[in-house]
């Protein structure tokens, strides 16, 4: 129940909408790709479902090559299911007849296609909803019943594209839990792709960042935020900036920095030469007017942002204000406290 994609490349015209993108998705595992608009990410997504063709390299779904330059195999025949954006459901039919339908399809027994159905509505908790017709049911509901179908297909392998990008960010919330329980209960292997990073970091069992056509890191959200292989990746994710330093030398995975006059040390990549790096600081990476500050820094803009301000502090050295959080509002262009709790040197 895994997804292979050895060197998948897609050309659109002159452009090179999916460049040399290799990854493996894990049987059972919630692998989301996060990427702006416009980067490739449906793209990968109709090629692994067999919606278009590949210009290059393969695919392999359950171990079982799908496609290549010599291989298409149509959609029905790859078993996976696919959610899109849009429910895509039967307006006139009640949400058992959705569920139903692929397994009518399918060609099942009568019992089997009610017990089949059953069992799909509870996974999702649409028993009682069971009746209904989609326009009686909230955005959310609606995408349960998206999801139910997917299951009654038989899928152990589920494509999911933005599928909650179309709901009340209120419901998101919501749906995101339930898409966690889902994916619990069927144990489905999962692609999902959105463009929304809060939503990768909540679902993911790694998440793979997608940047004009290509795979920038494949990892856990807590890997892809605190230790990014790269700039993109850094500024693409969460909030931060980078300081230029000199790395005096490195220990297992801490550096010894200097930064303004100071040393400190940080997180790095083992063996990380001597000489100028770059130094990613997240806020929370930052105390402001601790009693041991050795730097002081610059009050530029500061934002409130519910239970903490954000305040942009620039440093000697860096090339882009930090930004901190404090608890009470500083005064824009004070001087200002800073100490370096932590970090992340960027690899070269
Ligand atoms: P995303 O889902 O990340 O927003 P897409 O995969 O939909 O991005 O599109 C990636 C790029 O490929 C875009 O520049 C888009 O215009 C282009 N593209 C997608 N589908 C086609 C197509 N059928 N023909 C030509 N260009 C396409
Ligand atoms: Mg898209």
């Amino acid at each position: 129940m895994s997804i292979k994609l050895e060197q998948v490349t897609k050309v659109f015209g002159a452009q090179r909408v999916l460049d040399d993108v290799s990854l493996t998705i894990a049987e059972g595992e919630f692998f989301v790709v996060l990427g702006p608009s416009g980067c490739g990410k449906s793209t990968l997504l109709r090629l692994i479902s067999g919606l278009e063709p590949l210009d290059g390299g393969r695919i392999e779904i359950n171990g079982r090559e799908v496609a290549s330059s010599d291989q298409h195999l149509p959609p029905e025949a790859r078993g996976v299911g696919v959610v899109f954006q849009s429910y895509a459901l039967w307006p006139h039919m009640s949400v058992a007849s959705n569920v139903a339908f692929p397994l009518e399809t399918a060609g099942k027994t009568k019992a089997e296609i009610t017990r089949r159905t059953d069992e799909c509505l509870a996974t999702v908790e649409l028993t009682r909803f069971a009746e209904r017709k989609p326009a009686d049911l909230s955005g959310g509901q609606r995408q349960r019943v998206a999801l139910a179908r997917c299951l009654a297909q038989g899928a152990s392998t589920i494509l999911m594209d933005e599928p909650l990008a179309n709901l009340d960010p209120h419901l998101r919330g919501a749906m995101e839990e339930e898409l966690s329980a889902f994916h619990k209960a069927s144990g489905a292997t999962t692609l999902f792709i959105t463009h929304d990073q809060r939503e990768a970091m909540a679902l993911a069992d790694r998440i793979a960042i997608l940047w004009e056509g290509r795979l920038l890191q494949a990892d856990a959200p807590e890997v892809i935020y605190r230790r990014p292989n790269n700039r993109q990746v850094a500024g693409f994710i969460g909030q931060g900036a980078i300081a230029t330093v000199a790395v005096l030398g490195s220990e297992g995975d801490q550096a010894h920095i200097r930064l303004g006059g100071c040393d400190f040390t940080v997180s790095a990549l083992p063996g990380t030469p001597t000489g100028t790096a770059a130094l990613l600081l997240r806020p929370e990476d930052l105390e402001i007017g601790a009693a041991d500050a050795r730097l002081t820094g610059r009050v530029g803009r500061t934002v409130y942002r519910g239970g903490f301000h954000e305040a942009e502090i620039t440093l000697p050295g860096s090339e882009t204000p930090l930004l901190a959080r404090v608890p009470t509002k500083p005064q824009a262009g004070a001087e200002i406290g800073v100490s370096i709790r932590s970090g992340w040197v960027l690899p070269a």
